[in-house]
């Protein structure tokens, strides 16, 4: 067993309660020194997860809080180790003391995601199962949440392992081959194994296939607001976010600079950037914002481009309209609804771009808003919860696989040495081992727990 580690699990601020976990050889001895449970049971002698309710007493023997205590004994714990949890009144005073009494009796502090490189370094979970904790803290969106839940369920890992078996199968047989090399590949034996890496094949490429969605979920879509001044960009940044934070002004060009807000609309997470427009300038300044709108337009994954509705359209509106491109999703609003109608919407026919009439003032139309989005970025349909991947890592691990398995069927095919067969498929194993943390470097493991908050 290792050291013992402590940490706030909870927010830094005043809340009804504060929660200090401690993981470790010596957890469960320094919560007995330091917790006097009214029953006067000692939490040596304690049951797991049970609550107890008692004081809390700093390194002199004087209270700091009342308290209720919960321990938990390895290996049926969160980290595999001896666990104790005390649930404190949410003061972070109270709580940075109690920390401090923890570490006067020999505990130490728990660096970032600690508590689940423990778990995962003693079997409790996969890496996937860890890095769906941080995803499941960290989610925008409910199907998000739904998702890091089911893999933090084991989803993925199950499909997965499954994999993994068939290829250590196969791995085997072509072994045996290998060593002994007077007896004959079976025929047979050939098609079976081909078919089951026709499985492996479908189920790793069922699963990569599911990234596209799952990048969306995990960093949004870069959304460029585009259209020239005084249109309503920065209004209907502000509606969407419902708050002000780009400033509104009836200067034309004050939007200089790019600003980046997330936020859920359309079922998604939409990385907003605002600009300062398309308008040909001279102003120094503002060509520094022409030329973000620029690199906003060639790296968006969704363009909104806003009209003014109550003014006819300008050259810059056409210019704007054509800057586009016809690849990425895209929707023109006529803006100022509430305002009498300037030009028909039809005259933008030729763009073919759909357009919606909306008043970022008063938000109408954004609900329509809304629903167009969710038509762009259909979620995709018969795909359990759990089984998006949202990670790129693990992405990039699962398409390796795929690509080595595919080698392995077509060496097969083309009656390829067994080796060589034999190769393909260690290399595919050793990418599957990446993705559930079988065969996995200790740096790289340690560059993913630094993601984790301090207490996870
Ligand atoms: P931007 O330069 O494109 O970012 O435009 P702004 O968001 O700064 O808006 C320019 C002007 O249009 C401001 O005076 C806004 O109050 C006004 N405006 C924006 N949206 C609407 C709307 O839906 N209706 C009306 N009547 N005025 C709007």
């Amino acid at each position: 067993m290792s050291d013992t580690i402590a940490a706030i699990a909870t927010g830094g601020t005043i809340s009804a309660i504060g929660i200090i976990r401690m993981s470790g050889m010596d957890s469960i001895a320094i919560a007995d020194k330091v917790f006097r449970a009214y029953s006067a049971a000692r939490l040596t002698q304690a049951k797991d997860r049970q609550m107890y309710y008692g004081e809390l007493l700093d390194a002199d023997g004087e209270i700091i809080d009342i308290v209720l205590c919960v321990v938990s004994r390895g290996p049926n714990s969160y980290t595999g180790e001896n666990t104790a949890e005390f649930q404190c009144h949410g003061s972070p005073l109270v709580l940075s003391e109690v920390l401090k009494t923890l570490f006067k009796h020999g505990a130490r502090q728990a660096l970032q995601g600690e508590f689940t490189k423990r778990a995962f370094l003693n079997g409790r979970m996969d890496l996937i199962q860890a890095e769906a904790v941080i995803d499941l803290i960290e989610s925008e969106t409910v199907p998000a949440a739904q998702n890091a839940a089911g893999q933090l369920r084991g989803a993925v890992g199950i499909k997965l392992e499954s994999a993994y078996a068939s290829l250590v199968d196969i791995m085997a047989h072509f072994h045996a081959v290998l060593d002994y090399p007077d007896e004959d590949i079976d025929d047979f034996k050939m098609a079976v194994y081909l078919e089951s890496l026709c499985t492996v094949r479908d189920e790793l490429a069922r699963l990569l296939s599911t990234h596209e969605r799952g990048k969306i979920m995990q960093i949004g879509v870069p959304t460029a607001i585009i259209g020239r001044p005084n249109t309503g960009k920065s209004s209907l940044l502000n509606a969407l976010l419902g708050y002000d934070r780009a400033i509104v002004t009836d200067i034309p060009g004050t939007t200089r600079d790019t600003i980046e807000e997330r936020v859920v609309f359309g079922g998604i997470a939409l990385r907003l950037i605002d600009t300062a427009g398309l308008r040909q300038t001279d102003d120094a300044v503002e060509k520094l914002g022409v030329e973000r709108t620029r690199l906003a337009l060639r790296d968006a994954g969704l363009v909104i481009i806003v009209l003014d509705g109550s003014v006819p359209l300008l050259k810059e509106d056409h210019e704007a309209l054509s800057s586009i491109s016809q690849e990425v999703p895209r929707i023109a609003v006529i803006n100022k609804s509430d305002l009498p109608t300037a030009f028909d919407a039809d005259t933008l026919d030729r763009f073919g771009i759909d357009c919606l009439r909306i008043s970022a003032q008063t938000g109408d139309g954004l609900s329509a808003l809304d629903a167009k989005i969710r038509e762009l970025f259909p979620f995709p349909e018969n795909v359990p919860s759990g089984e998006i991947i949202t990670n790129a890592r693990q992405a990039d691990a699962i398409s390796r696989a795929l690509n080595n398995v595919s080698h392995a069927m077509d060496a097969i095919a083309a009656e390829v040495t067994p080796d060589a067969v034999l190769t393909d498929i260690e290399a595919a194993l050793s990418n599957i081992g990446e993705v559930t943390g079988k065969t996995m470097r200790e740096d790289v493991i340690s560059r993913i727990f630094e993601r984790f908050c301090v207490g996870k």
